[in-house]
């Protein structure tokens, strides 16, 4: 039964799977290749150049893994780390949670620091143990950059700052699965060691591709890293880069030719301008919630997410309704509530490739159902909040000036 039909497009509104562009579907049809051809390699060293410049590095390596975010953050971890080294993670979601609990089951030795969901990592504790570390036993600090199920996006800047004041050489681990390309991360800046997202979410391709970028001293630490690891091995990439040949195993031809046409749009718009977007789409998202008389679980403004808005509801409303019945009434799939906040937040992801007349759409499928499941809200509220601010706000389209 295919229940993706129904008159009109689904208002696809998850943090991810996100909408995928006409044109990269379009690039992504396409016989599969011979992956041994200079064309294939000419396009495989244009994408190992141009990702690198969401990541804003240039001294990083990138991986481009068929795997998900899940996989990414394996490869992160044991081409880096051996079994009973110390890390220091940040919980404070259900996807740092899950990347815990894949740190305990590759048996390092995880120092959780535990938060409030809707609060940010807490560095406070990073701080006292960093201060009380005098042998460098922490080997690394695991962030989530945007933690999905709150809209919390942590400052890694200040991650930074901390291992600089304590003169501390612990790699920073981050997950950037539902920020790069939505939220700025400065990878060589901010001297983030590995950064890793997948495909499916701000880059708008389908599922299948993991994407790790190795800093220098991440790329050094993988030398003596004695985690057990084959597919995942980044010295079998880095082979392979040496010769040119670029794959140590198939990639999907077609997810290279979607990820040249993502790339493609995103320079077209300029990236900057992209992550304005993604900004004022969130912006605007809160004034809607805002006017509907709904509270942010995201606790603090300065951790406000661009990509993902996770919007509490009353006690006496589930959430779960809200997501059910927007999909089936009005075709807006939003996101559910995860674990320790299901049925108490819905979430909004203005992520990946969207624009400010299709968000006003979801706001208005929001607001309608809303009232369905008994919410006092005055349709328009939120629209209009949205829309007042977003008329004076959005630039002209940059390839139409
Ligand atoms: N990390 C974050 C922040 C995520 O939002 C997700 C998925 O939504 C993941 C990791 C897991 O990624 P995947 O489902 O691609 O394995």
């Amino acid at each position: 039964m295919d229940f993706a039909y129904g008159p009109g497009k689904n208002h696809l509104f998850v943090p991810g799977p996100t909408n995928i562009p006409e044109h990269v579907i379009r690039a992504m049809n396409r016989n599969n290749e011979n992956h041994r051809t200079p064309a294939i390699t000419a396009l495989t060293k244009s994408l190992l150049d141009d990702i690198t410049k969401i990541f804003k590095t240039t001294s990083g390596t990138p991986f481009l893994i068929p795997t998900t975010g899940t996989g990414a953050w394996e490869s992160a971890l044991t081409n880096t780390l051996s079994p009973g080294d110390r890390i220091v993670s940040f919980l404070i979601g259900q996807f740092s949670l899950l990347w815990i609990e894949q740190q305990k089951q590759l048996n390092f030795n995880v120092d959780v620091v535990e938060s409030d969901w809707g609060e940010s990592a807490n560095l406070d504790i990073l701080e006292s143990k960093l201060a009380s570390d005098k042998t460098h036993a922490i080997k690394a600090i695991c962030i989530v950059h945007n933690e999905t199920t709150t809209g919390v996006t942590n400052d890694l800047t200040k991650v930074r700052k901390l291992l600089d004041e304590y003169r501390h050489p612990a790699l920073i681990i981050v997950d950037a699965v539902s920020s790069i390309g939505a939220i700025d991360l400065r990878m060589d800046e901010w001297g983030i060691d590995v950064v890793v997202t997948s495909s499916q979410k701000a880059l708008s391709l389908p599922t299948g591709m993991g994407i790790v970028v190795a800093s220098p001293k991440a790329i050094e630490a993988s030398k003596s890293a004695k985690s057990l690891r084959s597919f995942f091995d980044w010295n079998g990439y880095l082979k392979f880069y040496k010769t040119g040949a670029y794959w140590p195993y198939t990639p999907s031809i077609q997810m290279l030719y979607g990820l040249r046409a993502g790339l493609d749009l995103i320079f077209e718009e300029g990236f900057e301008n992209v992550l304005l977007r993604h900004k004022r789409l969130a912006k605007a998202t809160r004034l809607a919630v805002e006017a509907w008389g709904l509270k942010n679980c995201c606790q603090k403004e300065e951790y406000y997410s661009a990509s993902v808005t996770a919007i509490v509801v009353p006690p006496n409303i589930d959430s779960g309704e809200i997501v059910s019945r927007a999909w089936k009434k009005y075709n807006l799939s939003l996101g559910v509530g995860l674990n320790k906040v299901a049925g108490k937040v819905f979430r909004i992801g203005h992520v990946g490739h969207l624009n400010e007349l299709q968000l006003l759409g979801c706001l208005a499928g929001v607001e309608m159902t809303l009232k369905d499941v008994g919410y006092p809200v005055k349709l328009g509220s939120g629209v209009g909040a949205a829309s007042a601010y977003l008329q004076n706000n959005i630039p002209l389209i940059p390839s139409r000036i």
